[in-house]
């Protein structure tokens, strides 16, 4: 049975179907609530990507905190292009603040490497790097990320807020290049 689907111009096959998703949530939300409920912890979700990962994990976490959002951008296309060329958001006083970062993904890590050291100089009380998924052979600066939802290989993702030049984002499953195709 042919069960890619077409995405633009690229095929995609099934890769993390929505229900697995949902039960590696509820076990890194359980994780999440022993260290910092209590706390107030302020969750900093970067968008756009993390949009569907980030309301699925703050109802499962159900712990009193705090929810921003920042905008950076560092890839066009299916390549990294290395550039931060925007940080929209983040007027909150992070001082002395339990900050955990929510990324949909972590790439080349450059994104994330640039703002974890960009807070840590505002002297949160820790800070931390929530990912969804996180391709490991694909880091290319040194990242130290407390909760991982799935290490994936170096191929492209999309679904459940992951997109390909703005497409895909909707579905509830996650699909991965068809490299075959
Ligand atoms: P990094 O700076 O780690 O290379 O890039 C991280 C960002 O690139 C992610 O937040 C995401 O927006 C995008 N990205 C990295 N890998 C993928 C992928 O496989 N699929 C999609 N759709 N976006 C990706």
């Amino acid at each position: 049975m042919d069960n890619r689907i077409l995405v633009n111009d690229k095929y995609f096959v099934p890769y993390i179907t929505h229900d697995k998703i949902m039960t590696r949530v509820d076990e890194l939300a359980a994780e999440v609530r022993t260290e910092f409920d209590g706390k107030r912890p302020l969750f900093l979700g970067i968008l756009n990507g993390v949009f569907m990962f980030a309301a699925d994990f703050i109802k499962a976490v159900n712990i009193d905190c705090e929810i921003s959002f920042v905008k950076l951008t560092s890839y066009a296309g299916m390549e990294t292009t290395g550039a931060i060329t925007s940080r929209i958001g983040l007027e909150i006083d992070i001082k002395d603040r339990h900050v955990i970062l929510m990324d949909d993904i972590v790439d080349s890590g450059i994104t994330l490497h640039h703002l974890y050291h960009e807070l840590l100089k505002e002297n949160p009380a820790s800070l931390n790097i929530l990912t969804l998924l996180m391709k490991p052979d694909a880091l290319q600066k040194p990242l130290d990320v407390t909760y991982v939802g799935f290490d994936i290989p170096n191929k492209f993702v999309i679904g459940y807020g992951l997109d390909y030049d703005q497409s895909g984002r909707y579905r509830k499953d996650i699909y991965q290049l068809d490299e075959q195709a």
